[in-house]
């Protein structure tokens, strides 16, 4: 996953500020979807400043269609995506409109990374639609598959995984051996 940090780039309100918060407080992974066509992380925190009159970037991460993935508030702020869920939700956006396109291979595998990332650190998060964690919304819109996100989720080896296989192999090997010199 090609990723960048660009939290301290981002514009902010001038006078406005989002609260604070513990990661204990967490609770749910929020995946949106942009409703857009295009833009990026600059002019979504552009339209959430000047238009919602919000303190800043709304999403902690978006996901652009070739995978890029940019970090844009720290998981401790509070910014605004799902209303009354904000202060124990962290909002991914993934751009694009997928109520007419779907998300990009690329975007479901970043996104399944960045939720496998997350979980390792907070592994009591779970993972949400925006529409399910704020009434009267579609976001990530009908194109969106959830089976699918989890099917990936699933399906990558952890590195646990990987060396629990490598040990059960060497054992495999190791009883083989002592079979052969009997
Ligand atoms: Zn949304």
């Amino acid at each position: 996953m090609q990723s960048a940090n660009i939290v301290d780039k981002l514009p902010n309100h001038s006078t406005k500020q989002y609260g604070k918060r513990d990661v204990t407080e967490l609770k749910f992974i929020a995946v949106h979807h942009s409703a857009t066509e295009g833009g990026d992380p600059f002019s979504f925190a552009r339209y959430h400043i000047e238009t919602n009159n919000w303190p800043g970037m709304g999403y902690h991460y978006v996901i652009m269609p070739d995978g890029f993935t940019y970090k844009t508030n720290n998981i401790t702020t509070v910014s605004f995506h799902v209303k009354d869920n904000n202060p124990v939700a962290v909002g991914i956006c993934l751009v694009g409109n997928f109520d007419i396109a779907n998300p990009t291979q690329e975007q479901y595998n970043s996104l399944a990374e960045l939720c496998r990332l997350l979980l390792q650190e907070y592994p009591w998060l779970k993972i949400k639609g925006h529409k399910d964690l704020q009434e009267q919304r579609t976001c990530p819109g009908k194109n969106f598959d959830f089976l699918y996100l989890h099917t990936l989720l699933r399906n990558r080896p952890t590195y646990e995984d990987l060396e629990k296989e490598n040990a059960e192999l060497k054992e495999r090997l190791r009883q083989i051996k002592k079979i052969a010199e009997v």
